[in-house]
Protein backbone atom coordinates (compact mmCIF):
# COMPACT_ATOMS: atom_id res chain seq x y z
CA UNK A 1 0.00 0.00 0.00
CA UNK A 2 0.80 3.51 -0.60
CA UNK A 3 3.22 4.54 2.34
CA UNK A 4 3.54 8.37 2.97
CA UNK A 5 6.17 10.39 1.31
CA UNK A 6 9.34 11.17 3.46
CA UNK A 7 10.11 15.26 3.88
CA UNK A 8 11.94 16.12 0.47
CA UNK A 9 15.89 16.05 1.14
CA UNK A 10 16.17 17.82 -1.92
CA UNK A 11 17.60 21.55 -0.93
CA UNK A 12 14.56 23.88 -0.87
CA UNK A 13 15.22 26.35 -3.37
CA UNK A 14 14.80 30.18 -2.77
CA UNK A 15 12.99 30.95 -5.79
CA UNK A 16 15.14 34.11 -7.09
CA UNK A 17 13.62 36.81 -8.09
CA UNK A 18 15.49 40.00 -8.98
CA UNK A 19 14.03 43.62 -8.02
CA UNK A 20 15.25 45.96 -10.87
CA UNK A 21 13.40 47.28 -13.43
CA UNK A 22 14.44 46.50 -16.99
CA UNK A 23 14.66 47.69 -20.52
CA UNK A 24 14.20 47.14 -24.20
CA UNK A 25 12.19 44.08 -25.80
CA UNK A 26 12.18 42.35 -22.84
CA UNK A 27 9.95 45.50 -20.46
CA UNK A 28 6.93 44.88 -22.96
CA UNK A 29 3.74 43.82 -20.80
CA UNK A 30 4.05 39.92 -20.78
CA UNK A 31 5.70 37.70 -17.84
CA UNK A 32 3.79 39.50 -14.61
CA UNK A 33 7.30 37.29 -12.69
CA UNK A 34 8.36 40.40 -10.89
CA UNK A 35 11.84 41.33 -11.50
CA UNK A 36 12.08 38.60 -14.27
CA UNK A 37 13.81 41.26 -17.07
CA UNK A 38 16.73 42.15 -14.19
CA UNK A 39 18.89 39.06 -15.47
CA UNK A 40 20.53 38.34 -18.79
CA UNK A 41 18.38 34.84 -19.47
CA UNK A 42 14.59 34.37 -19.03
CA UNK A 43 13.15 30.93 -19.97
CA UNK A 44 9.84 29.69 -20.97
CA UNK A 45 9.54 26.17 -20.72
CA UNK A 46 6.08 24.16 -22.06
CA UNK A 47 5.24 21.13 -20.00
CA UNK A 48 5.72 20.19 -16.80
CA UNK A 49 6.60 16.56 -17.23
CA UNK A 50 9.73 14.85 -15.94
CA UNK A 51 11.89 16.99 -18.77
CA UNK A 52 10.36 20.56 -18.41
CA UNK A 53 10.48 20.18 -14.72
CA UNK A 54 14.28 18.91 -14.93
CA UNK A 55 14.97 22.01 -17.25
CA UNK A 56 13.42 24.65 -14.97
CA UNK A 57 14.76 23.20 -11.48
CA UNK A 58 18.32 23.31 -12.78
CA UNK A 59 17.80 26.59 -14.45
CA UNK A 60 16.44 28.10 -11.50
CA UNK A 61 18.86 26.83 -9.26
CA UNK A 62 21.74 28.31 -11.42
CA UNK A 63 19.55 31.65 -10.95
CA UNK A 64 18.31 31.83 -13.99
CA UNK A 65 14.49 33.29 -14.32
CA UNK A 66 12.06 29.93 -15.38
CA UNK A 67 8.50 30.06 -15.43
CA UNK A 68 6.87 26.38 -16.66
CA UNK A 69 3.69 26.60 -18.67
CA UNK A 70 2.03 23.66 -18.06
CA UNK A 71 -1.91 23.02 -20.13
CA UNK A 72 -3.06 20.70 -17.73
CA UNK A 73 -4.33 21.34 -13.92
CA UNK A 74 -1.92 18.41 -12.64
CA UNK A 75 1.76 18.60 -13.19
CA UNK A 76 3.51 15.03 -14.44
CA UNK A 77 2.81 14.81 -17.06
CA UNK A 78 3.25 11.22 -17.81
CA UNK A 79 4.31 10.47 -15.26
CA UNK A 80 1.23 10.21 -12.56
CA UNK A 81 0.65 8.76 -9.66
CA UNK A 82 -3.06 8.86 -8.57
CA UNK A 83 -5.68 6.94 -5.84
CA UNK A 84 -7.49 4.07 -6.77
CA UNK A 85 -9.50 3.38 -3.47
CA UNK A 86 -6.36 3.03 -1.14
CA UNK A 87 -4.20 2.09 -3.49
CA UNK A 88 -1.54 4.44 -5.14
CA UNK A 89 -1.71 3.69 -8.88
CA UNK A 90 1.44 5.03 -11.60
CA UNK A 91 -1.06 5.50 -14.57
CA UNK A 92 1.82 6.52 -16.58
CA UNK A 93 5.92 5.73 -16.05
CA UNK A 94 5.79 2.87 -13.35
CA UNK A 95 9.49 1.52 -13.67
CA UNK A 96 12.85 2.73 -13.09
CA UNK A 97 14.72 0.90 -15.72
CA UNK A 98 17.86 -0.56 -14.53
CA UNK A 99 18.37 0.28 -11.17
CA UNK A 100 22.34 0.56 -10.97
CA UNK A 101 23.84 4.17 -10.02
CA UNK A 102 24.65 5.10 -13.67
CA UNK A 103 20.78 5.58 -14.10
CA UNK A 104 20.25 9.24 -12.71
CA UNK A 105 16.62 8.33 -11.70
CA UNK A 106 18.47 5.80 -8.73
CA UNK A 107 20.54 9.17 -7.30
CA UNK A 108 17.52 11.03 -7.40
CA UNK A 109 15.02 8.45 -5.46
CA UNK A 110 18.01 7.71 -3.07
CA UNK A 111 18.18 11.72 -2.12
CA UNK A 112 14.54 11.80 -2.19
CA UNK A 113 14.67 8.69 0.49
CA UNK A 114 12.01 6.94 -1.65
CA UNK A 115 12.97 2.97 -1.67
CA UNK A 116 12.82 1.51 -5.34
CA UNK A 117 11.55 -2.34 -4.92
CA UNK A 118 13.10 -4.60 -7.22
CA UNK A 119 10.66 -5.95 -10.10
CA UNK A 120 11.80 -9.80 -9.83
CA UNK A 121 9.07 -12.01 -9.89
CA UNK A 122 8.83 -15.37 -12.16
CA UNK A 123 7.27 -15.07 -15.66
CA UNK A 124 4.62 -17.16 -17.15
CA UNK A 125 2.61 -17.56 -20.21
CA UNK A 126 -1.10 -17.99 -20.12
CA UNK A 127 -3.05 -19.33 -23.42
CA UNK A 128 -6.41 -19.29 -23.02
CA UNK A 129 -7.58 -22.85 -23.39
CA UNK A 130 -4.24 -24.46 -22.56
CA UNK A 131 -3.69 -22.74 -19.24
CA UNK A 132 -0.18 -22.01 -18.32
CA UNK A 133 2.49 -23.47 -20.28
CA UNK A 134 5.51 -25.35 -18.79
CA UNK A 135 8.15 -23.55 -17.04
CA UNK A 136 10.49 -25.41 -20.05
CA UNK A 137 8.60 -24.07 -22.40
CA UNK A 138 8.43 -20.53 -21.19
CA UNK A 139 12.42 -20.96 -20.75
CA UNK A 140 12.55 -21.50 -24.16
CA UNK A 141 10.42 -19.04 -25.51
CA UNK A 142 12.26 -16.48 -23.50
CA UNK A 143 15.46 -17.53 -25.14
CA UNK A 144 14.13 -17.21 -28.60
CA UNK A 145 13.93 -13.37 -28.14
CA UNK A 146 17.62 -13.64 -27.31
CA UNK A 147 17.91 -15.50 -30.27
CA UNK A 148 15.90 -12.57 -32.57
CA UNK A 149 18.15 -9.76 -30.69
CA UNK A 150 21.39 -12.03 -31.55
CA UNK A 151 20.34 -12.61 -35.34
CA UNK A 152 19.46 -8.69 -35.73
CA UNK A 153 22.67 -8.21 -37.83
CA UNK A 154 21.84 -11.15 -40.22
CA UNK A 155 18.07 -9.99 -40.09
CA UNK A 156 18.95 -6.60 -41.05
CA UNK A 157 21.56 -7.52 -43.99
CA UNK A 158 19.33 -9.85 -45.70
CA UNK A 159 15.55 -7.30 -46.02
CA UNK A 160 17.45 -4.16 -45.91
CA UNK A 161 16.84 -0.77 -43.82
CA UNK A 162 13.54 -0.10 -44.76
CA UNK A 163 12.15 -3.59 -43.13
CA UNK A 164 10.06 -3.55 -40.12
CA UNK A 165 10.10 -6.08 -37.06
CA UNK A 166 7.09 -8.31 -38.26
CA UNK A 167 8.65 -8.91 -41.69
CA UNK A 168 11.94 -9.36 -39.61
CA UNK A 169 10.47 -12.37 -37.18
CA UNK A 170 8.33 -14.01 -39.70
CA UNK A 171 12.35 -14.53 -41.52
CA UNK A 172 13.61 -15.34 -38.40
CA UNK A 173 10.46 -18.18 -38.15
CA UNK A 174 11.82 -19.34 -41.15
CA UNK A 175 15.32 -19.38 -41.00
CA UNK A 176 15.39 -21.40 -37.58
CA UNK A 177 13.11 -23.83 -39.57
CA UNK A 178 10.13 -23.68 -36.79
CA UNK A 179 6.36 -24.74 -38.12
CA UNK A 180 2.99 -25.50 -36.27
CA UNK A 181 2.41 -24.89 -32.50
CA UNK A 182 6.13 -23.65 -31.64
CA UNK A 183 6.52 -21.33 -34.61
CA UNK A 184 2.52 -19.74 -33.81
CA UNK A 185 3.89 -19.54 -30.22
CA UNK A 186 7.25 -18.14 -30.71
CA UNK A 187 5.83 -15.83 -33.23
CA UNK A 188 3.62 -14.96 -30.04
CA UNK A 189 6.28 -14.04 -27.48
CA UNK A 190 8.47 -11.76 -29.97
CA UNK A 191 5.37 -9.82 -30.92
CA UNK A 192 4.27 -9.75 -27.27
CA UNK A 193 7.63 -8.69 -26.13
CA UNK A 194 8.40 -5.72 -28.18
CA UNK A 195 5.01 -4.56 -28.77
CA UNK A 196 5.21 -3.97 -25.23
CA UNK A 197 8.86 -2.70 -24.98
CA UNK A 198 8.14 -0.45 -27.90
CA UNK A 199 3.99 0.66 -27.46
CA UNK A 200 3.86 -0.08 -31.34
CA UNK A 201 2.75 -3.53 -33.70
CA UNK A 202 5.74 -4.94 -34.90
CA UNK A 203 4.72 -4.03 -38.49
CA UNK A 204 5.16 -0.41 -37.60
CA UNK A 205 8.56 -1.00 -35.57
CA UNK A 206 12.24 -0.27 -37.66
CA UNK A 207 14.02 -3.53 -38.01
CA UNK A 208 17.01 -1.24 -38.23
CA UNK A 209 16.87 0.57 -35.09
CA UNK A 210 15.43 -2.25 -32.86
CA UNK A 211 17.30 -3.03 -29.56
CA UNK A 212 19.12 -0.20 -30.31
CA UNK A 213 18.66 2.00 -27.92
CA UNK A 214 20.17 2.69 -24.76
CA UNK A 215 20.14 1.12 -21.13
CA UNK A 216 21.16 1.01 -17.81
CA UNK A 217 22.38 -2.38 -16.45
CA UNK A 218 20.77 -3.82 -13.19
CA UNK A 219 17.18 -4.60 -12.33
CA UNK A 220 13.91 -2.64 -12.80
CA UNK A 221 12.21 -1.21 -9.72
CA UNK A 222 9.32 0.44 -8.67
CA UNK A 223 9.76 3.79 -6.23
CA UNK A 224 7.40 2.87 -3.57
CA UNK A 225 4.80 4.94 -2.80
CA UNK A 226 4.76 6.00 -6.36
CA UNK A 227 6.56 7.89 -9.34
CA UNK A 228 5.14 11.21 -8.63
CA UNK A 229 7.02 11.75 -5.49
CA UNK A 230 10.13 12.60 -8.36
CA UNK A 231 7.62 15.40 -9.37
CA UNK A 232 7.00 16.95 -6.42
CA UNK A 233 10.92 17.45 -5.73
CA UNK A 234 11.49 18.51 -9.08
CA UNK A 235 8.63 21.34 -9.07
CA UNK A 236 9.93 22.05 -5.47
CA UNK A 237 10.33 26.14 -5.87
CA UNK A 238 10.04 26.46 -9.19
CA UNK A 239 7.25 28.80 -10.84
CA UNK A 240 4.33 26.35 -12.84
CA UNK A 241 1.22 28.10 -14.12
CA UNK A 242 -1.03 24.99 -14.48
CA UNK A 243 -3.92 25.20 -16.80
CA UNK A 244 -2.45 27.37 -19.89
CA UNK A 245 -1.56 25.70 -22.71
CA UNK A 246 0.49 26.76 -24.92
CA UNK A 247 -1.30 28.16 -28.31
CA UNK A 248 1.65 29.85 -30.37
CA UNK A 249 5.43 30.72 -29.85
CA UNK A 250 6.67 33.68 -31.88
CA UNK A 251 11.00 33.41 -31.46
CA UNK A 252 13.85 34.92 -33.52
CA UNK A 253 17.42 35.34 -32.86
CA UNK A 254 17.06 37.59 -29.36
CA UNK A 255 14.16 36.17 -27.48
CA UNK A 256 10.67 34.38 -27.84
CA UNK A 257 6.83 35.20 -26.94
CA UNK A 258 4.64 32.75 -26.00
CA UNK A 259 0.54 32.97 -26.30
CA UNK A 260 -1.78 31.20 -23.55
CA UNK A 261 -5.69 32.09 -23.88
CA UNK A 262 -5.18 34.17 -20.90
CA UNK A 263 -2.03 35.57 -21.45
CA UNK A 264 1.75 36.61 -23.15
CA UNK A 265 4.88 35.78 -21.94
CA UNK A 266 8.23 36.94 -22.82
CA UNK A 267 11.55 35.75 -22.53
CA UNK A 268 15.15 35.56 -23.75
CA UNK A 269 14.51 31.85 -25.00
CA UNK A 270 11.91 28.94 -24.51
CA UNK A 271 12.06 25.01 -24.00
CA UNK A 272 9.59 23.19 -25.95
CA UNK A 273 9.24 19.94 -24.09
CA UNK A 274 5.38 18.65 -25.33
CA UNK A 275 5.13 15.22 -26.33
CA UNK A 276 5.87 14.07 -29.81
CA UNK A 277 2.23 13.84 -30.56
CA UNK A 278 1.32 17.36 -29.92
CA UNK A 279 3.96 18.76 -31.67
CA UNK A 280 2.91 16.15 -35.31
CA UNK A 281 -0.80 17.33 -34.63
CA UNK A 282 0.35 20.99 -34.73
CA UNK A 283 -1.16 22.06 -31.88
CA UNK A 284 1.26 24.63 -30.96
CA UNK A 285 1.48 27.49 -33.96
CA UNK A 286 5.00 28.21 -34.72
CA UNK A 287 5.91 31.75 -35.91
CA UNK A 288 8.04 31.84 -38.38
CA UNK A 289 7.46 28.39 -38.72
CA UNK A 290 9.74 25.54 -37.78
CA UNK A 291 12.53 24.62 -40.16
CA UNK A 292 11.84 21.90 -42.74
CA UNK A 293 14.18 19.09 -40.81
CA UNK A 294 12.43 19.55 -37.99
CA UNK A 295 9.35 19.31 -39.61
CA UNK A 296 10.62 15.96 -41.99
CA UNK A 297 11.75 14.36 -38.35
CA UNK A 298 8.73 14.99 -36.69
CA UNK A 299 6.58 13.46 -39.96
CA UNK A 300 9.11 10.38 -39.24
CA UNK A 301 8.99 9.47 -35.93
CA UNK A 302 5.69 8.07 -34.26
CA UNK A 303 4.24 8.12 -30.80
CA UNK A 304 3.25 4.49 -29.84
CA UNK A 305 0.42 3.15 -27.81
CA UNK A 306 0.40 1.92 -24.64
CA UNK A 307 -2.08 1.68 -22.14
CA UNK A 308 -2.45 0.28 -18.37
CA UNK A 309 -5.42 -1.20 -16.61
CA UNK A 310 -5.59 -1.25 -12.77
CA UNK A 311 -8.27 -3.28 -11.24
CA UNK A 312 -8.63 -3.62 -7.33
CA UNK A 313 -10.33 -6.26 -5.73
CA UNK A 314 -11.86 -6.59 -2.39
CA UNK A 315 -9.97 -9.76 -1.35
CA UNK A 316 -6.44 -11.77 -2.19
CA UNK A 317 -6.53 -13.12 -5.53
CA UNK A 318 -5.28 -16.64 -5.04
CA UNK A 319 -4.01 -19.11 -7.18
CA UNK A 320 -0.83 -18.55 -9.54
CA UNK A 321 -0.32 -14.82 -10.86
CA UNK A 322 2.92 -13.25 -10.42
CA UNK A 323 3.44 -11.53 -14.13
CA UNK A 324 2.48 -13.25 -17.39
CA UNK A 325 1.66 -12.66 -21.21
CA UNK A 326 -1.93 -13.56 -21.64
CA UNK A 327 -2.56 -15.37 -25.06
CA UNK A 328 -5.93 -14.34 -25.85
CA UNK A 329 -8.00 -17.33 -28.61
CA UNK A 330 -9.34 -13.90 -30.23
CA UNK A 331 -5.59 -13.21 -31.21
CA UNK A 332 -3.79 -9.64 -29.82
CA UNK A 333 -1.73 -10.12 -26.06
CA UNK A 334 -1.53 -8.67 -22.50
CA UNK A 335 0.83 -8.45 -20.04
CA UNK A 336 -0.54 -9.24 -16.53
CA UNK A 337 1.26 -8.37 -12.79
CA UNK A 338 0.02 -9.27 -9.76
CA UNK A 339 0.51 -5.71 -7.80
CA UNK A 340 -0.02 -7.62 -4.07
CA UNK A 341 4.21 -8.36 -3.41
CA UNK A 342 4.79 -4.55 -4.47
CA UNK A 343 1.91 -3.04 -2.95
CA UNK A 344 0.39 -5.18 -0.45
CA UNK A 345 -3.32 -4.76 -2.10
CA UNK A 346 -5.11 -7.41 -4.31
CA UNK A 347 -4.76 -5.66 -7.83
CA UNK A 348 -3.84 -6.45 -11.00
CA UNK A 349 -2.05 -4.32 -13.91
CA UNK A 350 -2.60 -5.06 -16.95
CA UNK A 351 -0.17 -3.69 -19.91
CA UNK A 352 -1.96 -2.86 -23.47
CA UNK A 353 0.95 -2.16 -26.21
CA UNK A 354 0.45 -2.27 -29.74
CA UNK A 355 -2.34 -3.61 -31.12
CA UNK A 356 -3.98 -4.34 -28.09
CA UNK A 357 -3.53 -1.35 -26.90
CA UNK A 358 -5.26 0.06 -30.29
CA UNK A 359 -8.16 -2.16 -30.23
CA UNK A 360 -9.01 -1.20 -26.80
CA UNK A 361 -9.56 2.81 -28.19
CA UNK A 362 -12.86 1.32 -29.41
CA UNK A 363 -13.93 -0.24 -26.36
CA UNK A 364 -15.45 1.72 -23.23
CA UNK A 365 -13.77 1.66 -19.86
CA UNK A 366 -16.80 -0.79 -18.98
CA UNK A 367 -15.98 -3.24 -21.24
CA UNK A 368 -12.27 -3.10 -21.01
CA UNK A 369 -12.51 -3.68 -17.38
CA UNK A 370 -14.94 -5.95 -17.54
CA UNK A 371 -12.82 -8.35 -20.15
CA UNK A 372 -9.14 -7.83 -18.03
CA UNK A 373 -11.36 -9.34 -15.13
CA UNK A 374 -12.55 -11.88 -16.61
CA UNK A 375 -9.09 -12.98 -17.95
CA UNK A 376 -7.72 -11.91 -14.48
CA UNK A 377 -10.59 -14.66 -13.46
CA UNK A 378 -9.46 -17.92 -16.09
CA UNK A 379 -5.73 -17.27 -14.53
CA UNK A 380 -6.29 -17.31 -11.17
CA UNK A 381 -8.47 -19.63 -11.16
CA UNK A 382 -6.59 -22.53 -13.41
CA UNK A 383 -4.38 -22.88 -10.88
CA UNK A 384 -4.92 -24.34 -7.20
CA UNK A 385 -6.33 -23.01 -5.18
CA UNK A 386 -8.88 -22.11 -7.39
CA UNK A 387 -10.88 -18.80 -6.05
CA UNK A 388 -12.96 -15.75 -7.27
CA UNK A 389 -11.66 -13.11 -8.51
CA UNK A 390 -14.60 -11.28 -9.95
CA UNK A 391 -15.72 -8.70 -9.71
CA UNK A 392 -12.90 -6.12 -9.26
CA UNK A 393 -14.31 -3.16 -6.72
CA UNK A 394 -12.73 -0.30 -9.04
CA UNK A 395 -10.61 -0.40 -11.77
CA UNK A 396 -8.72 2.41 -14.02
CA UNK A 397 -7.99 2.97 -17.65
CA UNK A 398 -5.81 5.15 -19.11
CA UNK A 399 -6.49 6.50 -22.88
CA UNK A 400 -2.56 8.39 -23.42
CA UNK A 401 -3.64 7.61 -27.04
CA UNK A 402 -6.45 10.24 -27.19
CA UNK A 403 -5.50 12.33 -24.28
CA UNK A 404 -5.65 16.04 -26.45
CA UNK A 405 -1.96 16.92 -24.66
CA UNK A 406 -0.53 13.70 -25.14
CA UNK A 407 -1.47 12.06 -28.41
CA UNK A 408 0.24 8.48 -27.44
CA UNK A 409 2.48 6.80 -25.12
CA UNK A 410 6.20 7.69 -25.63
CA UNK A 411 7.94 7.86 -29.26
CA UNK A 412 9.53 5.41 -31.38
CA UNK A 413 11.22 4.14 -34.85
CA UNK A 414 9.03 3.67 -37.47
CA UNK A 415 11.03 2.13 -40.60
CA UNK A 416 12.32 5.34 -42.62
CA UNK A 417 13.06 7.02 -38.91
CA UNK A 418 16.24 7.08 -37.20
CA UNK A 419 18.18 8.80 -34.62
CA UNK A 420 19.18 11.39 -36.74
CA UNK A 421 15.43 12.16 -36.81
CA UNK A 422 15.60 12.08 -32.90
CA UNK A 423 18.82 14.51 -33.04
CA UNK A 424 16.88 17.13 -35.58
CA UNK A 425 14.42 17.44 -33.03
CA UNK A 426 16.40 18.14 -30.12
CA UNK A 427 18.04 20.84 -32.21
CA UNK A 428 17.60 24.57 -31.24
CA UNK A 429 16.63 27.00 -33.43
CA UNK A 430 17.50 30.56 -32.67
CA UNK A 431 16.26 30.85 -29.00
CA UNK A 432 13.73 27.97 -29.33
CA UNK A 433 14.67 24.66 -27.65
CA UNK A 434 13.19 20.98 -27.75
CA UNK A 435 13.22 18.56 -25.01
CA UNK A 436 11.20 15.53 -23.90
CA UNK A 437 11.42 11.99 -24.49
CA UNK A 438 11.23 11.60 -28.20
CA UNK A 439 14.20 14.26 -28.39
CA UNK A 440 16.28 11.58 -26.89
CA UNK A 441 18.45 9.59 -29.49
CA UNK A 442 19.62 6.99 -27.09
CA UNK A 443 17.00 6.75 -24.31
CA UNK A 444 13.54 8.11 -25.50
CA UNK A 445 10.67 6.51 -24.59
CA UNK A 446 11.58 6.96 -21.22
CA UNK A 447 11.80 8.89 -17.69
CA UNK A 448 15.25 9.04 -17.50
CA UNK A 449 15.44 10.02 -21.20
CA UNK A 450 12.99 13.01 -20.32
CA UNK A 451 15.44 14.14 -17.37
CA UNK A 452 18.21 14.01 -19.38
CA UNK A 453 17.02 15.65 -22.33
CA UNK A 454 15.72 18.54 -20.22
CA UNK A 455 19.28 18.64 -18.43
CA UNK A 456 20.73 18.78 -21.94
CA UNK A 457 18.88 22.11 -23.08
CA UNK A 458 18.96 22.92 -19.74
CA UNK A 459 23.12 23.37 -19.91
CA UNK A 460 22.52 24.37 -23.81
CA UNK A 461 21.27 27.97 -22.45
CA UNK A 462 23.39 27.91 -19.04
CA UNK A 463 26.47 27.30 -21.30
CA UNK A 464 28.15 24.33 -19.80
CA UNK A 465 27.08 20.55 -19.48
CA UNK A 466 24.76 19.98 -16.50
CA UNK A 467 23.73 16.81 -14.52
CA UNK A 468 21.66 15.09 -11.89
CA UNK A 469 23.63 17.25 -9.36
CA UNK A 470 22.31 20.36 -10.67
CA UNK A 471 18.89 18.93 -9.33
CA UNK A 472 19.80 18.02 -5.58
C1 LIG B 1 1.52 4.13 -19.84
C2 LIG B 1 2.96 4.56 -19.82
C3 LIG B 1 3.88 3.79 -19.14
C4 LIG B 1 5.22 4.17 -19.11
N1 LIG B 1 6.09 3.43 -18.38
C5 LIG B 1 7.36 3.86 -18.23
C6 LIG B 1 8.21 3.22 -17.29
O1 LIG B 1 7.79 2.30 -16.59
N2 LIG B 1 9.48 3.68 -17.18
C7 LIG B 1 9.95 4.72 -17.93
O2 LIG B 1 11.14 5.08 -17.79
N3 LIG B 1 9.14 5.38 -18.80
C8 LIG B 1 7.85 4.98 -18.95
N4 LIG B 1 7.00 5.67 -19.75
C9 LIG B 1 7.53 6.79 -20.54
C10 LIG B 1 7.70 8.05 -19.67
O3 LIG B 1 6.54 8.23 -18.89
C11 LIG B 1 7.89 9.27 -20.58
O4 LIG B 1 8.96 9.01 -21.48
C12 LIG B 1 8.24 10.54 -19.80
O5 LIG B 1 7.46 10.68 -18.64
C13 LIG B 1 8.04 11.73 -20.73
O6 LIG B 1 8.34 12.94 -20.07
P1 LIG B 1 8.34 14.30 -20.91
O7 LIG B 1 8.66 15.38 -19.97
O8 LIG B 1 9.17 14.13 -22.13
O9 LIG B 1 6.85 14.46 -21.46
P2 LIG B 1 5.46 14.60 -20.66
O10 LIG B 1 5.54 13.92 -19.35
O11 LIG B 1 4.40 14.17 -21.59
O12 LIG B 1 5.35 16.17 -20.40
C14 LIG B 1 4.92 17.06 -21.39
C15 LIG B 1 3.90 18.02 -20.77
O13 LIG B 1 3.51 18.96 -21.78
C16 LIG B 1 2.16 19.31 -21.51
N5 LIG B 1 1.60 19.96 -22.71
C17 LIG B 1 1.16 19.40 -23.85
N6 LIG B 1 0.74 20.35 -24.71
C18 LIG B 1 0.92 21.55 -24.08
C19 LIG B 1 0.70 22.90 -24.45
N7 LIG B 1 0.18 23.24 -25.65
N8 LIG B 1 0.99 23.89 -23.56
C20 LIG B 1 1.52 23.58 -22.34
N9 LIG B 1 1.75 22.31 -21.94
C21 LIG B 1 1.47 21.31 -22.81
C22 LIG B 1 1.53 17.97 -21.16
O14 LIG B 1 0.30 18.14 -20.47
C23 LIG B 1 2.62 17.33 -20.30
O15 LIG B 1 2.41 17.61 -18.93
C24 LIG B 1 5.65 5.33 -19.79
C25 LIG B 1 4.71 6.11 -20.46
C26 LIG B 1 3.38 5.74 -20.47
C27 LIG B 1 2.37 6.60 -21.17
Amino acid sequence: MARSRPPSPLPRREFLRGAGACAGLWALPGWNVAGLFSRPKSVAIVGAGVAGLSAARALSRLGIDTVVLEALDRIGGRVHTAALGELRIDRGASWVHGMSPKNPLVELFRRLGVRLVPDHVPFHLFEEGNGFLPKWEVKALNKSVTAFIDALPALRAQLGPAADVGGGIERFLTLRGLSGTTRSRVRFMLNAFFEAWYAAPTRRLSLEWIWEDGSFPGLDGFPEGGYGQLITALAEGVDVRTGSPVQSIHYGPSGVRLETSHETLRATHAIVTVPLGVLKQGAIHFDPPLPQAKQAALDRLEMGSFEKVHLLFDHPLGGQMDELFYRPRAGGRLFLKDLWPFSGAPAVLALAGGEFALRMASQSDAEVLRETAEMVQRVTSSGPPSIHALPPVRGDVTRWRDARFFGGSFSYLPPGASPADQQALAAPHQRLHFAGEATHDRYYASVHGALLSGLREAGRIFGRDLDVHDLI
